[in-house]
């Protein structure tokens, strides 16, 4: 196969056009990654989840040795549903010096600027490796990422730095909270409203909890952020959604109540979920089981995306500031993959185009000069590895 050859912006039209929603297959997108780079010559390696309907790709430029610099992105996007797109999310629209589509912002051009520099980093000669790692699932879980990351230092090479090229307006971001979320079951025991000490209201012992939990929150407002580095400054806890019952009056057999704690890099969440499982067992003693064995809680730890904590002087922040003219760190509202980097020890930093403020939104984009700075940054990465 001859080497196909595509600037920043005819890749990022290719990407744009695979829909990977993150709740849709991947693998169209990661073949084309694939056949792209074996036309080069390089051997893509492939993480296929559980269906097989999704997969990580990571494929290494330059010597196969340790060291070196990964470049992840997520080909994942969040869902056009409901959004009002002026054009078709999924077909590149370029107008006015920005290119339009879901995804361009969050975070396909940062890919597809890695993607289109894959001959140049070729021609290099490098001494020392870049890596390309392309996950699924950052939008919902973060744990796509994470097949490719147990592989570095025993199939694959282990890197020396990761650049996450999430949208920082090319800042080096070097911190951002992390999310706990929960389901709260709550199982009751129904019997007339007449007779409360017949059974057990799931609701009023599923209102009772999250109270509880409000003092939780504001007790975390009050301990504050001591790096404050965050904002707003302290870790939040918050309930989304809570339903239960079917009739005012039957007590409820069931309620369950969706919540999250979004915390800071030094909160101790083993001892939240200690504190946690305590409350559900002190609010089932009160309420669900005063006057029989009625009722249980049950909390569902769902996902953890881990926060990132701040590593000054780290050879990712070293080499990302270098490259992107930076003289210092910032921190990012949202979270990313690059806490699981860091939790297996692999120095990371956030740094890619764009404003995140465009992303998830109807008409969605990324500015044409933005993508050619991007493309500058990675080039003075790739200069730093001759
Ligand atoms: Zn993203």
């Amino acid at each position: 196969m001859s080497a196909i050859r595509l600037t920043a912006l005819e890749m990022l039209e290719r990407l744009v056009a695979f829909d990977t929603e993150s709740h849709k297959p991947n693998t169209p997108l990661v073949d084309f990654v694939a056949a792209y780079l074996e036309s080069h010559g390089l051997a893509p390696v492939r993480f296929p989840d559980a269906s097989g309907e999704k997969e990580a790709l990571f494929v290494t430029i330059g010597p196969m040795i340790d060291g070196g610099i990964v470049l992840s992105g997520h080909t994942d996007v969040v869902p056009v549903a409901g959004q009002d797109w002026a054009s078709d999310p999924y077909r590149l629209r370029v107008e006015g010096g920005r290119a339009y589509g879901r995804g361009t912002v969050d975070m396909k051009g940062f890919c597809a600027t890695a993607l289109a520099l894959v001959p140049e980093m070729i021609a290099a000669d490098l001494r020392r490796p870049v890596h390309i790692l392309l996950s699924y699932d950052e939008e919902t879980t973060c744990l796509g990422v994470v097949d490719a990351i147990a592989a570095l230092g025993i199939d694959l090479p282990r890197p020396d730095a990761v650049i996450v090229g999430e949208p920082t307006g090319l800042e080096v971001a070097d911190a951002h909270k992390g999310v706990a979320m929960c389901e709260t079951r709550v199982f009751g025991h129904e019997a007339h409203s007449s007779r409360p000490e017949e059974g057990a209201s799931a609701v009023m012992a599923a209102a009772e909890m999250v109270s509880r939990l409000m003092r939780v929150g504001d007790r975390l407002v009050g301990e504050g952020d001591a790096s404050g580095r965050f904002d707003p400054p302290y870790a939040t806890l918050h309930v989304g959604t809570l339903s239960g019952g079917t009739a005012r009056n039957i007590l409820a057999k069931e309620a369950r109540f969706h919540w999250e704690v979004r915390y800071l890099p030094d909160t101790d969440m083993s001892a939240l979920m200690a504190e946690v499982e305590a409350i559900a067992r002190a609010v089932e003693a009160e309420r669900l089981t005063r006057f029989g064995p009625f009722g249980r809680i049950e909390n569902h730890w769902e996902v953890d995306v881990p926060a990132l904590a701040p590593q000054p002087g780290s050879p990712a922040e070293l080499v990302a500031l270098r490259a992107a003219g930076r003289n210092r760190t910032v921190s990012v509202g949202y979270g990313s993959e690059a806490g699981r980097f860091q939790g297996a020890g692999l120095p990371v930093v956030l740094c890619g185009p764009g404003d995140i403020a465009r992303a998830h939104k109807a008409d969605e984009y990324v500015t044409l000069d933005e993508l050619a700075a991007g493309e500058a940054v990675l080039r003075r990465l790739v200069e730093g590895l001759r």
